[in-house]
């Protein structure tokens, strides 16, 4: 394949998402190292303008935890986005420092990621923006400790759809149980059941709901937080995707499972694991969390826990 663009000179393959196939890119003329995303759409049709002008605005979200978007370049039937360069995906780093440790990772780099985790959420969310599909895969990290959030705005884009491009099954670990029972009434509270979802997993190295349908992982979330009734979420039966004859589980207690979090932790993520999405705590409000005291600040200095080696 020809380079998209003369701009930049196009090194090896850095991973695969949902979208797009994204590589790592050198500009010929700054030098600068960047990542670039070349998205694959419908060779017919190329880019839909609405996906255009919903990725154009991504450009406006400016903050130390989003991965910067620096170009949207538009040729021909190919959409290719510039974007910051980062060492590795949060999945990536798991898969490889936690191993050690069972997959699990060190309690302070969990409260340090969670803090920039909920620090770019919270300026999306301040700008009316939903990532709608938070994982691990989309948290990039980078060996100074920071965390930026990925692929911000490309769910709204392109839709989140089933499969892959190369016929990957989409995960729905991370997805909230208003979303499966098929509420459309997205809102910013989908975004933190993600994040309580990832949390749980850095503390434990293995996911928290690690559904394979949407009725699994429907089931996988009653049997840890107990099957949802009217008592326990009013409405809860008006969802298209609830079942009368749902299997009845009690709630168990997630510090159960959860024997290395800390008290402030496990209250927190409490508040983010809240089925009624109007329970949930915002982001904001997460911040001011007791739980962040430790880590609170080093915005300013650095993050103080070194990711590799
Ligand atoms: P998609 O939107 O198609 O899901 P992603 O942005 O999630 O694509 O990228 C897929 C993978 O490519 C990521 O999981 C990560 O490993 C790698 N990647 C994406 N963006 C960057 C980046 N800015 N720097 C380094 N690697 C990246
Ligand atoms: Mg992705």
């Amino acid at each position: 394949m020809s380079n998209p663009d003369q701009r930049f000179l196009r090194l090896e393959k850095l991973g695969e998402g949902t979208y797009a196939t994204v590589y790592k890119g050198k500009n010929r003329m700054t030098g600068e190292i960047v990542a670039l995303k070349e998205m694959h759409l419908d060779s017919e049709e190329g880019a839909p303008s609405t996906a255009i002008r919903e990725i154009s605005l991504m450009k406006e979200l400016k903050h130390p935890n989003i991965v910067r978007l620096h170009d949207v370049i538009h040729t021909e039937n190919k959409l290719m986005l510039v974007f910051e360069y980062m060492d590795q995906d949060l999945k990536k780093y798991m898969d490889s420092a936690g191993r050690q440790n069972h997959g699990a990772l060190d309690p302070i780099v969990i409260k340090s990621f969670m803090y920039q985790l909920l620090k770019g959420i919270a300026y999306c969310h301040d700008n009316r923006v939903l990532h709608r599909d938070l994982k691990p895969q989309n948290l990039l990290i980078n060996k100074r400790g920071e965390l930026k959030l990925g692929d911000f705005g490309l769910a709204r884009a392109f839709g989140i759809p089933v499969n892959t491009f190369s016929n990957e099954v989409v995960t729905l670990w991370y997805r909230a149980p208003d979303v499966l029972l098929g509420s459309r009434s997205y809102s910013t509270s989908i975004d933190i059941w993600s994040a309580g979802c990832i949390m749980a997993e850095m503390y434990t190295g293995r996911p928290l709901f690690p559904g394979t349908t949407n009725e699994d992982q429907l089931l996988k979330i009653f049997r840890l937080m107990g099957t949802p009734t009217e008592a326990t979420w009013p409405t809860v039966s008006q969802f298209t995707e609830y079942r009368k004859n749902f299997p009845v589980y009690p709630a168990q207690t997630i510090a159960q499972i959860l024997p290395m979090i800390d008290v402030y932790g496990m209250d927190l993520l409490n508040r983010m694991l809240q089925y009624q999405p109007h329970l949930r705590i915002s982001a904001k409000d997460a911040l001011n969390h007791y739980y962040f005291n430790e880590v609170r600040g080093w915005e300013q200095n650095g993050y103080q826990v070194a990711p590799f080696g």
